[in-house]
């Protein structure tokens, strides 16, 4: 068996966990492998499989919405950009775009249509037509 980095012991088994995340109104719910010691309790954070669930999040929100300053958010990160490069790809100036990221303004639905319309081209196509949203 494999050993633990933190007590030492012998006792490092796979296991299941529930990962959920909250978005758009919505509860996302996912059993991930994780591994964790028998006898500390020590569990590495499965950062590959955190990482995947919260692309498959937002794959959903970027079919089903709703538009909302969160959903916003989670798709901007989801195509990892920064508000300068979201300006660029929603169309909005920095300051609009800062507004929108904050809740100051209202989602422009154009706005956030096109960075689901990415999110989905990501993961539907090649990286060099993905590479046009960025
Ligand atoms: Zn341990």
């Amino acid at each position: 068996m494999e050993r633990c980095p933190r007590c030492e012991r012998h006792d490092m088994r796979h296991t299941t966990r529930l990962l959920t995340r909250s978005a758009g109104g919505r509860s996302f719910t996912a059993t991930i492998e994780i591994r964790r010691c028998e006898t500390c309790d020590w569990s590495p954070l499965p950062v590959d499989a955190i990482l995947a669930h919260d692309r498959a999040v937002a794959i959903q929100l970027a079919l089903f919405g709703p538009v909302s300053t969160e959903t916003f958010r989670w798709l901007r990160r989801a195509l990892d950009l920064d508000l300068e490069e979201t300006s660029r790809v929603v169309g909005l100036d920095l300051e609009k775009t800062l507004q929108v990221e904050h809740g100051h303004a209202t989602v422009p639905v154009d706005a956030w249509m096109k960075l689901a319309r990415c999110v989905r081209e990501r993961e539907a196509v090649d990286v060099s037509e993905a590479s046009r949203c960025a």
